[in-house]
């Protein structure tokens, strides 16, 4: 038996350590602790991994959506579609501006927005819609910027889960009128708290941005509207600059640890990938990079039938980290139920996958040993072992 955590930020971070320990005595030394130059060469950097114009350091990946629905006046009154299959803070920003999530259904394989359902839930009050890319693949960018131009919607990617990730070469963050991303230590670029980056192509866009993150003021002490505190620390983007660089290579190793579990559970009894068309007795079905440039944030198996949960302690036993992301879709969460907003009703993938799914270690750093453990576990499980 070999331990397995779900997720272990140790290694990574221990790898870099004499680095921090310097950009924090730097940032020490400075006497400089909001905004300036160490958080601008970060934008700077996160631009051009990205290929945008315009990169904004934030607090959070919550906050970096809530910014960009404000720089777009996205509030009440207006209609946003977004998956039921997410993370909350997806829903959250939305509602929090006083607009209207409308809930849209995921499509089953790729755990993404399913735009042919988006398109039957567009209705007069729609002004936007929010993509995410949930678990690190991207979305078809161009059906995607079809689909808003054809309805006049705006764009906003909810990337805290992709950032790497791209589609036929396109950086997700980089199509929409705005990207959104997270730096929460479990996102693949992980920092040492929260914080968070918005994006954008759009010189106005960005300057209204801009100005909304520090309370709507310009000049100093001069407020033409009402923004809020959305500053990101330099001392945090100091430590995530030093982590940036990495970033392909922990993207890659992960990419390496979803091949050697599909590698090694290739045609085992019980086992397939979640594709159109998978045998119907599978006990697991294995995630599917549709888009071949995906970073895997996790790796998100489906378990039909009934027997997700009994997989979970299954693993557990085992001694082997498992989550499940999302065991409620956001339609039914407490603060949504009495609204019955729009989609309520018909979102029947996501309420399916929310059964479903159970998520498995896939961090950079996996061992050999460790890896091979959760394999043999897998194949035990869908072979009818039971401990
Ligand atoms: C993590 C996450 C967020 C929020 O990011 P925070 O930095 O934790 O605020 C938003 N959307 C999705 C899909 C996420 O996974």
């Amino acid at each position: 038996m070999t331990n397995v955590p779900l997720l272990d930020l140790g290694p990574q971070n221990r790898a870099l350590e004499a680095q921090f320990e310097t950009a924090f005595r730097d940032v020490l030394r400075s006497n400089m602790f909001i905004m300036g130059p160490r958080l601008e060469a970060f934008e700077k950097d996160c631009a051009a991994f990205l290929g945008v114009k315009h990169a904004l350091g934030v607090s959070s990946g919550t906050d970096a959506l809530l910014l960009a629905l404000m720089a777009l006046d996205i509030s009440e009154g207006d209609e946003v579609l977004l998956p039921s299959f997410t993370f909350f803070a997806t829903a959250g920003s939305v509602a929090r501006l006083g607009a209207t999530p409308v809930w849209v259904d995921v499509d089953p394989h790729s755990f993404n927005i399913d735009l042919a359902d988006a398109a039957r839930k567009v209705g007069p009050r729609t002004r936007a819609i929010m993509p995410v890319y949930l678990f690190g693949q991207s979305l078809d960018l161009d059906a995607l910027q079809a689909f808003a131009s054809a309805h006049k919607l705006r764009v906003i990617e909810d990337a805290a889960q992709s950032m790497g990730a791209r589609w036929k070469g396109r950086a997700t963050m980089s199509s929409g009128d705005f990207g959104a991303t997270s730096f929460f230590p479990s996102k693949n670029l992980g920092g040492m708290g929260d914080s968070g980056l918005v994006t954008t192509q759009d010189d106005a866009l960005a300057e209204r941005a801009r100005i909304l993150r520090v309370h709507g003021m310009q000049p100093k002490y001069f407020h033409r509207e009402v923004g809020a505190n959305f500053r990101m620390d330099p001392l945090q983007a100091a430590l995530l600059h030093i982590k940036l660089p990495h970033l392909p290579e922990y993207n890659c190793a992960r990419a390496g640890n979803a091949n050697f579990y599909h590698a090694s559970l290739k045609g085992r009894v019980g086992l397939a990938e979640n594709r159109p068309g998978a045998d119907k007795a599978a006990k697991i079905l294995l995630p599917v990079d549709f888009s071949g440039q995906g970073i895997w944030n996790q790796f998100t198996l489906r378990v039909p039938g009934g027997r997700r949960d009994t997989l979970k302690a299954f693993l557990t036993a085992r001694k082997i980290g498992c989550e499940i992301y999302y065991p409620i879709p956001l339609h039914r969460q407490q603060c949504f139920v009495d609204q019955k907003y729009r989609g309520f009703d018909s979102v029947p993938v996501a309420e399916q996958l929310s059964a479903e799914v159970l998520s498995i270690p896939i961090f950079p750093e996996l061992s050999v040993e460790q890896r091979q453990w959760v394999s043999d576990s897998l194949a035990d499980f869908a072979a009818g072992k039971t401990e």
